[in-house]
C-alpha cells in the first residue's frame, strides 16, 4: 500500500495523531485551525482511505461529546538499522510504537545480497508473530553516506559490494511498500528526537562510536544530509598528518584513532606485548578481540583498557570541540556501541568539550548518552518514512 494524504491538511491532521496518539475532533479542529465541516470533510477522506479510524467519545466538555480520531489501528511501519556486524529490525504502528524488535549478527561486508535477505527474514519472522500484516513503508540506515535522493550507499569504505546498489528499489519491492535508505546515524538523530533524549531539542548532534565514527546533525527539527549526503561523516576528519592508515585509504583519521575497530587493533597490540593480563586472557580465549571486550575490560577496572577508552574520548572530544563552536548545538547526543562503556569515555569528552571550546557555545550544552541505545536506529527507520507516507507527494511538506 503506498497512499499518500490528498492535501497539507490530511498531512498535518496524520503528524498529528502521530504525535499525540488518538485525539477529539474538538482539539484537531483547534490545533489545526480548521472549522469543524472542513475537519469533517478531510477526516471522511483520511478514513476512506483508511489512514484514520473512529475510537469513540471524548468525555463531554459540554454539549456535544466530541468524537474521537486515530491513526488506523493496521498502520505498520519498518525501521531496518543496519551495522557493521549486526542488523535490528522492529515494526511499530501508526504512534511509532515498536510493537515488535528482532536483531541478528551479520557481517556486512557479506554484501548487500546476504544482509538484506537476513534483515527480509527478521520483518518474515515478525509477520509470523502477528505483528504485522500490512507494511505501510520501511526506513533503512546503513553504516556508511548514502545518496538519500537515489537511496543508493555510495563508496561506503566499511561496505564492499554495496557501492551504488539500489537498497531503495529492491526493498520496496520486497516489501511492497514505500523505503527511504538513510546513513544509520542520521536514524539515531531521528530516532532520538522523536522518543529519546533530544525530544524536546530542534539543533543538535549525535555522535556513533561503533565500528566507525559518524555525526548525525539536526538544525531547526530535520536533519542536515549536505549536498551529496555526506554532512557529518566526522570519522574521515584527520587529526594527525602522521596517524596510523584508516579503511578510507588516507591517513590519521579520527576513525582510525578512536572507533571500535581502533580500540581492537590496540587492545590485541596491548594483549599480545602482556600490557594488560584481562585482555591477554580474553584473547587467549577467543582468539580475538573487539570493542566489546574493551568495554568488558573498563567494567573489570583494567588499567590499560580505561586509558585506551579515555584515549578515545580525548579523540573524539578534540574534533567535537571544533564542532560544537562551529554549529552551537542544545545537546550532544554520545552513541554507539562503544559508548555503552558509559561513564569514563563521557567524562572525559566532556572535559575536552569544556575546555576547548568558546564559553558561549557550552555555557548551556548537555553532553549525554543516547537514551534509545539499540532502538534509536529502527525507531528513526520508522519516523522518516512516516514522515514520507503522512505527506503530500511533491508536496512542500515532504522531507
Ligand atoms: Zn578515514
Amino acid at each position: 500500500m503506498s497512499l499518500r494524504p490528498e492535501n497539507a491538511q490530511q498531512a498535518r491532521v496524520l503528524r498529528l495523531l502521530r504525535g499525540n496518539g488518538p485525539t477529539s475532533r474538538a482539539e484537531l479542529g483547534e490545533s489545526l485551525r480548521l472549522s469543524r465541516s472542513k475537519l469533517a470533510l478531510e477526516i471522511d477522506r483520511l478514513t476512506e482511505q483508511g489512514f484514520v479510524e473512529s475510537d469513540g467519545f471524548a468525555a463531554s466538555r459540554g454539549g456535544r461529546r466530541s468524537s474521537i480520531v486515530r491513526l488506523s489501528r493496521t498502520t505498520r511501519f519498518v525501521g531496518i538499522d543496519i551495522g557493521a556486524t549486526s542488523v535490528d529490525v522492529a515494526v511499530t504502528n501508526g504512534e511509532l510504537d515498536v510493537l515488535g524488535h528482532l536483531s541478528t549478527e551479520i557481517a556486512v561486508y557479506e554484501g548487500p545480497t546476504a544482509v538484506l535477505g537476513k534483515a527480509l527474514e527478521l520483518v518474515g519472522k515478525l509477520r509470523a508473530e502477528g505483528v504485522a500484516t500490512d507494511i505501510h513503508g520501511a526506513g533503512i540506515g546503513i553504516p556508511g553516506p548514502v545518496s538519500f535522493r537515489d537511496g543508493v550507499p555510495v563508496v561506503p569504505p566499511i561496505m564492499p559490494g554495496w557501492d551504488q546498489y539500489p537498497v531503495r528499489e529492491a526493498m520496496s519491492q520486497e516489501l511492497g511498500a514505500p523505503v527511504l535508505v538513510d546513513n544509520d546515524v542520521n536514524l539515531m538523530a531521528l530516532g532520538e528526537h522523536h522518543a529519546g533524549v533530544a525530544r524536546s531539542v530542534d539543533d543538535f548532534l549525535l555522535v556513533k562510536i561503533g565500528t566507525g565514527i559518524g555525526c548525525g546533525i539536526v538544525a531547526d527539527g530535520d536533519v542536515h544530509r549536505g549536498v551529496s549526503g555526506s554532512a557529518g561523516d566526522i570519522g574521515h576528519i584527520r587529526i594527525d598528518d602522521d596517524g596510523p592508515p584508516c579503511t578510507c585509504g588516507n591517513i590519521g583519521c579520527l576513525e582510525a584513532y578512536a572507533s571500535g575497530a581502533a580500540l581492537a587493533r590496540d587492545a590485541t597490540a596491548a594483549a599480545r606485548v602482556g600490557q594488560s593480563t584481562y585482555l591477554a586472557e580474553r584473547l587467549e580465549e577467543t582468539g580475538t578481540l573487539s570493542a566489546a571486550d574493551i568495554t568488558a575490560a573498563v567494567a573489570a577496572g583494567d588499567p590499560t583498557a580505561v586509558q585506551m577508552l579515555r584515549g578515545s574520548g580525548h579523540r573524539v572530544g578534540q574534533v567535537l570541540a571544533g564542532l560544537v563552536s562551529f554549529f552551537n548545538p542544545g545537546l550532544v547526543v554520545i552513541a554507539g556501541g562503544v559508548a555503552g562503556a558509559g561513564h569514563s569515555l563521557l567524562a572525559e569528552i566532556r572535559s575536552v568539550v569544556y575546555r576547548r571550546s568558546l564559553p558561549l557555545a557550552t555555557g548551556n550544552l548537555p553532553i549525554v548518552l543516547s537514551e534509545l541505545a539499540d532502538a534509536a536506529g529502527v525507531v528513526g527507520g520508522a519516523r522518516l518514512i512516516s514522515d514520507h507516507v503522512f505527506s503530500v507527494s511533491g508536496g512542500a511538506e515532504e522531507r
